[in-house]
């Protein structure tokens, strides 16, 4: 017999940022809200771990704040007084070419002179082609829909070094394979953070305290109702309500947010049948594939070596490897990202074989280490409520088909998460834009 739940305004599924920060936003309007949570934490995306007896985070998930332009997130940090980090930078860095390393003066690009001049075209001439397209009608540019992006790059450089670096970068920011993405999804993306600056500083500050505890705070600063363990199954709508059923609750609400990874929609049971444009592209969403690996060792020992720690690979195990220690402990944390076709062959290995692949990869690049005290690891396709990062893509002619599915109600079911968003799409900030216009249109609805 499944408990039953009246007297709920708001009924959120998702307790990630965009989930909490809706939440939040409509606790500020006086409405009553409760949030059902799969797992049995709160941060989805955002997972930080102490390292033993620190009182330091590392993150397995999102990690970054933007140099510039993520006023909400800045504004929690802020708010919440957390310390911002920087990466570490000072030293010769190693360049991973596919067949040797070698050290690169810091600041340098891995490019010839001239690849690096093609590089500097090729960005402005992205940045105007993303101008050039409406965030309220792309559609209104089928072309775009229907080119990949591997296609499209394989037109676009006089030189095979710029054409092999672009599609790395490319790859590393989508971790998926560019022959399902339109260049019409990866502008949109692009115009949703502004500029190549902005997108060049998105990796800029971490923090001690953990990001995915900023919202753990929140919950309990705005005594946000949230129940974990709470997968929800299926939801009915009715003219005036609806019923949202997980395996031991039913619960009534006047609306519901959905603000979790689309291609988590599929397992939903809707009773209304969802337009059929609308399920072909939930079936067709592009997952990211990533892993993120973190390394703890006693000291920062690179550093003494002139060494920032940063490791850069064309085609190596780890795409890269970056200095993310505090200046606040004397441990060295290097975190190692893996995404794409190179995530796809680390699935099989365990949590030992990872870890030996990577002290093997830091000792070939940066010489002899010492033992790890700790290492981490997530492979977020592995996460059954995630089911792939850093955040998925609609599948290439999807614009043209679904339209503006997810970004308007579907009756009384509202979406919101990272890959919705008009700002920042794809990052936290993007998380917290989406749960904010959502919980807007929401508060809309009830004042009717
Ligand atoms: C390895 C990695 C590195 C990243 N690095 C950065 C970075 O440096 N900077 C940055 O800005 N962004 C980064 N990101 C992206 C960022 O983490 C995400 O954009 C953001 O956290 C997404 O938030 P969200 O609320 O949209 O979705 P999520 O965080 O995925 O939250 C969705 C929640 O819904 C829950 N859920 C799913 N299905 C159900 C269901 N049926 N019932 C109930 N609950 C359900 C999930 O368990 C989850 O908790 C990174 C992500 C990863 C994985």
């Amino acid at each position: 017999m499944k408990k039953h739940t009246t007297n709920i305004d708001v009924l959120i599924v998702g307790a990630g940022a965009s989930g909490i920060y809706a939440a939040k936003t409509l606790k500020e309007h006086g409405i009553k809200v409760l949030v059902l949570e799969a797992t049995e934490r709160i941060g989805g995306r955002l997972f930080s771990k102490e390292i033993a007896d620190s009182k330091h985070y590392v993150e397995l998930g999102g990690q970054w704040l933007a140099k510039e332009g993520q006023t909400r997130l800045n504004d929690l940090i802020v708010r919440y007084q957390f310390k911002k980090s920087t990466n570490h930078q000072q030293g010769r860095w190693m360049h991973d070419d596919g067949s040797r390393f070698v050290a690169k003066k810091e600041g340098s690009l891995p490019l010839s002179f001239f690849a690096a001049l093609e590089s500097l075209k090729f960005i402005k001439h992205l940045e105007k082609k993303a101008q050039s397209i409406s965030l309220d009608a792309p559609w209104n540019t089928p072309s775009l829909d229907q080119v990949s992006l591997h296609a499209w790059l394989s037109q676009r450089f006089w030189l095979k070094e710029t054409e092999i670096y672009w599609r790395n970068r490319m790859e590393q920011a989508l971790c998926c394979d560019l022959r399902k993405v339109s260049l019409l999804e990866v502008l949109l993306s692009a115009k949703t953070v502004g500029n190549f600056e902005r997108y060049q500083g998105a990796d800029h500050y971490f923090f001690a305290q953990g990001l995915a505890n900023l919202f753990v705070q929140i919950v309990k600063d705005h005594e946000i109702d949230v129940r974990l363990n709470a997968p929800v199954h299926a939801v009915k709508q009715y003219t005036d309500h609806v019923v949202v059923t997980t395996e031991n609750d039913e619960i009534d609400a006047k609306a519901v947010l959905f603000a979790v990874p689309p291609q988590t929609l599929r397992n939903i049971t809707f009773d209304e049948q969802l337009p059929e444009t609308f399920a072909n592209m939930l079936v067709d969403f592009v997952q990211g594939t990533v892993v993120k690996v973190v390394g703890v060792y006693a000291q920062k020992w690179w550093r003494n070596r002139g060494l920032s720690g940063l490791i850069m690979s064309q085609n190596g195990p780890f795409d890269v490897v970056v200095d993310s220690s505090f200046d606040t402990l004397e441990k060295g944390i290097l975190v190692g990202l893996v995404t794409g076709s190179r995530a796809s062959k680390l699935k099989d290995l365990n949590q030992e074989e990872l870890k030996s692949k990577f002290e093997e990869y830091v000792q070939s690049a940066l010489g002899v280490a010492p033992p790890l005290e700790d290492f981490l690891h997530m492979d977020w396709n592995q996460a059954t409520y995630t089911q792939g990062a850093y955040s998925s893509k609609r599948a290439l002619g999807h614009w043209l088909t679904a339209r503006d599915a997810l970004q308007s109600p579907f009756g009384r079911v509202y979406f919101a998460g990272t890959e919705t968003a008009r700002e920042w799409r794809g990052y936290v900030e993007g998380a917290l834009e989406s749960g904010e216009r959502q919980a807007r249109q929401i508060v809309d609805l009830l004042k009717r």
